[in-house]
């Protein structure tokens, strides 16, 4: 340990996180369900669009939240730049989609419509088709960047030992249903590219940095299951910052190359123990538990230098125990903590007790309900009462951040903004860096600096829209 003068405190760093759902109708008369996915969607979104006039809104606590083609409504947190405001963030986004699901179901039962929508916060729909959700790390402009994040591959390749969401498989040699770590690793194809969907990367490299390009990068993370558990959600996004951190500050992960990326993904996906041997670019073998342990060293050794936020911490604390539990093929020592592993106990235990095995359609069903966002239909509320699941971030602090923008990034100027339209009944577009006002006059505001939390120009837009909306109603604003 260095001594105190030494210490600094981490580069800022805004992260958000986009969560594609899943929706299924399911028939309340045991009949073929009344809505596809697709119509379910739309019933889905109709409030949404009846309030905004677009299916793609911005809300007052500063996220996205769309439906695109297809039938996967998203939502897009907040810039954060806080673990526990992404925490937060992420699990308003599960709140405000259960609350449309609700209101939906709440529609069709008065108008009789035998049919009940369910949004799953997972990576894979009943068809087959997978879906995403992605991280996004802002990162300073500089010119070796992408030879850095190339050496990135390796962890998003094992990490899912710690923050998968953990599925139940048929294994494609017909001998049954198996659990591995991600439902999501069996779906990309490609280490590092600029498409998302045609090539299924890893990082894609779109270069769309949401901010001052000059000075900013938005790295952008296909890979990696939605996650229920706050710990996974903490660790996975804790440990990307402290890893770019270490890159950023000199650190270098370039002897730890993989061979095969797209082959070690699946191989370590499908092996419970973390053992199995995966080929470096430079001929050795390593396994996933032992990458991960390279990995963690290193980042301790530079963490050592820096004063680190209580949740930093606790995101080193559990990527060793996370990995002491897979070694010693122990799981229930992250039962609460990691998704992996709360799921994993849910499933086997009940199979036990019913006597089946992982394949039996009600195993099924229980695997659906730990993603369900439903409070009523899904676990995740229940098991975080029950203490089953570790809470680092209150019910209450999450459902106010359905409402509340984090207060330390410009997301708290574009939320603050949209609040105040949307109680004056003003028409007000907003995207990740612009504001503007449809009244065909006042100069869109476009906020570049995504650290930004005070703006003049901002301050003068609020004023602005409360003299509209006065004078509208025919009152004079006050101070004028
Ligand atoms: P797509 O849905 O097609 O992948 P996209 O990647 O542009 O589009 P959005 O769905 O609009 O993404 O979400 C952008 C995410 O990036 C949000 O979670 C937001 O908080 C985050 N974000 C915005 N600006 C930055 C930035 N400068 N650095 C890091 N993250 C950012
Ligand atoms: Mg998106
Ligand atoms: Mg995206």
């Amino acid at each position: 340990r260095r001594a105190a003068s030494e210490v600094t405190a981490p580069a800022r760093r805004v992260i958000g996180i986009e969560t594609e759902y899943g929706i299924t109708c399911a028939s309340t008369a045991g009949s073929v369900p009344p809505l596809d996915a697709d119509h379910a969607a739309r019933e889905l979104f109709a409030p949404v669009v009846a309030r905004g006039r677009s299916s793609n809104v911005f809300t007052r606590a500063g996220a996205r939240l769309y439906l695109d083609v297809g039938s996967h409504p998203e939502y897009a947190t907040a810039e954060c730049d806080r673990l526990e405001d992404l925490l937060a963030q992420d699990r308003a986004g599960e709140i405000r989609m259960a609350r449309l699901a609700q209101q939906a179901n709440d529609r069709l039962a008065e108008q009789g419509v035998p049919g009940r929508i369910h949004l799953l916060k997972n990576n894979l729909d009943a068809e087959g088709s997978g879906f995403g959700c992605h991280e996004n790390y802002l990162v300073r402009r500089r010119g070796d960047f992408w030879n850095d994040a190339r050496t990135l591959v390796s962890h998003l390749v094992t990490r899912q030992v710690l923050v998968g969401a953990g599925h139940v498989m048929d294994a494609p040699d017909g001998s049954g249903a198996r659990y591995v770590f991600s439902q999501r690793a069996d779906q990309m194809e490609d280490a590092v590219s600029s498409a998302t969907t045609r090539s299924r990367p890893l990082i894609n490299t779109r270069d769309e940095p949401h901010a001052d390009a000059e000075r900013y990068r938005r790295m952008h993370v296909i890979v990696g299951d939605s996650n229920i558990a706050q710990g996974s959600t903490l660790l996975k996004t804790g440990q990307m910052d402290l890893l770019l951190s270490y890159l950023e500050e000199g650190g270098s992960l370039a002897d730890l190359r993989l061979a095969q990326p797209m082959r070690a993904i699946r191989e370590t996906c499908h092996d419970l123990s973390g053992t199995v041997v995966l080929e470096l670019a430079d001929g050795r073998t390593i396994t996933p538990l032992d990458l991960q342990e390279e990995h963690l060293a290193r980042v301790s050794r530079h963490a050592d230098g820096l004063d680190l936020t209580p949740l930093h911490r606790d995101v080193l604390d559990l990527w060793e125990r996370g990995l002491t539990a897979v070694r010693h093929q122990r799981p229930r020592d992250v039962v609460t903590e990691l998704d992996w592993a709360a799921k994993h106990q849910l499933l086997t235990r009940y199979a036990e007790r019913a006597g089946t095995g992982l394949d039996d359609p009600r195993v099924a069903r229980l695997a659906l309900a730990y993603h369900d966002v439903s409070a009523t239909d899904g676990l995740r509320g229940r098991l975080e009462s029950a203490g089953l699941l570790r809470r680092w971030v209150s019910e209450a602090d999450c459902e106010a951040a359905t409402r509340i923008p984090p207060a330390t990034t410009r997301a708290h100027l574009r939320g603050s903004a949209i609040g105040r339209a949307e109680d004056l009944r003003l028409d007000l577009s907003a995207d990740w860096v612009n504001l503007k006002l449809d009244d065909g006059r006042t100069a869109p505001v476009a906020l570049r600096d995504p650290f930004a939390v005070v703006d003049a120009r901002v301050d003068a837009l609020l004023e602005t829209m409360d003299a509209l909306a006065a004078a509208r109603d025919g009152r004079v604003p006050a101070g004028v």
